[in-house]
């Protein structure tokens, strides 16, 4: 079954992120009167928006020290990887991302990289392909700079001698002494991220994730197209009536003879290649996963991991709260080993 088709996001109903102190005050300074205020859904089912002043801290990254990894379960041999098309997404915050979509030889998905900023390239995608036109190569987003109406080269452009500019004035200096770059790997959660769940934070990460990395105008979500820990989404709602009749999230996979978790992360790591990173800093609790994504044979090295704590967690309000969110971080914590601290 393709998934790439089963969620088109055009059918997803737009909720814009708000706050209370958006909605105590607007741009005018006046408090709306009652009437301005949609009120018909709970703040705990709004989106968190990803502008930088939403949730002023910023966690603390644990440096990653070096231990054999486990590798059973890794691929000797990563999947093939290619940028089939990037384009350039203005965000309801203000900030540009890159979608960059690809292809691959193990499925027939289509997994994408949320690229923040203008500075990581995807090597398959900038490849000249045989008897391409300079406007094929534009319509599928391998040029550099910015689109322009009557832009003729995908190579030469105005914006690339303003990167020439800033070089000269600094910035190839600041490069040198930049971060490893800002990763979170995602797995798609049609539930979590489009259906407004409490059961799980997956929508809420991925806000925070952003946040994150439109402060730093710099960073990656490799958003993986592995719905419910990779066993789909049927069988994920099958998973929550059991959790309704009393299992956890693990147990309920289990009992519906899958894995605990059926996610696999050499896509991510193929990606990440493709983009020319083999040193980064990953945003996750779950230690599996660094271990997952540095690949057998340790293609990338994660040098810090940066903590994603729960909003409701460390702010007095915000963030997903309820009963199932509270089951599904413990279960994450006790059963799958995330490392997570539950303030007492
Ligand atoms: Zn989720």
């Amino acid at each position: 079954m393709s998934s790439s088709s089963e969620f088109p996001s055009f059918l997803s109903p737009r909720i814009s992120p708000q706050r209370d102190s958006e909605i105590a005050e607007d741009s005018t300074g006046l408090k709306p009167s009652p009437s301005n205020l949609d009120l018909s859904l709970p703040p705990t089912i709004i989106s968190p928006s990803f502008t930088p002043d939403t949730v002023p801290s910023t966690p603390v990254p644990i440096p990653v020290i070096s231990t054999p990894q486990p590798s059973d379960g890794l691929p000797d041999v990563l999947p093939e990887v290619e940028c089939i098309v990037r384009a350039r997404i203005p965000t309801t915050s203000g900030t540009e991302i890159f979608l960059h979509l690809y292809k691959n030889n193990l499925d027939n998905k289509e997994h994408l990289a949320i690229v923040f900023g203008n500075k990581i390239r995807s090597k398959s995608l900038d490849r000249v392909r045989e008897g391409e036109t300079e406007l094929d190569r534009m319509i599928r987003g391998a040029y550099v700079g910015r689109l322009y109406p009557g832009r003729k080269t995908s190579r030469e452009d105005e914006a690339l001698q303003e990167d020439d500019t800033a070089k000269d004035t600094g910035w190839s200096q600041w490069s040198l002494i930049r971060l490893a770059t800002l990763v979170r790997i995602h797995s798609e959660c049609y539930t979590g991220e489009t259906a407004w769940s409490a059961r799980c934070d997956c929508g809420e990460q991925l806000d925070e994730a952003a946040r994150l990395m439109s402060k730093e105008n710099d960073g990656i979500v490799v958003y993986l197209r592995q719905e419910g820990r990779g066993i789909g989404l049927s069988e994920k709602l099958k998973a929550y009536n059991l959790q309704d009749l009393g299992a956890d999230t693990v147990t309920a996979n289990l009992l519906l003879r899958h894995p605990a978790d059926a996610r696999s992360y050499s896509l991510a790591t193929a990606i990440l290649l493709d983009l020319d990173q083999t040193e980064i800093r990953l945003l996750t609790n779950n230690p599996d996963k660094i271990a997952a994504v540095e690949g057998k044979h340790r293609e990338i090295k994660v040098h810090e991991r940066v903590p994603m704590v729960p909003i409701a967690w460390r702010m007095n309000s915000g963030g997903i709260r309820s009963k199932e969110v509270e089951g599904y971080l413990k279960t994450k914590i006790e059963r799958m080993g995330h490392m997570l601290d539950k303030p007492l």
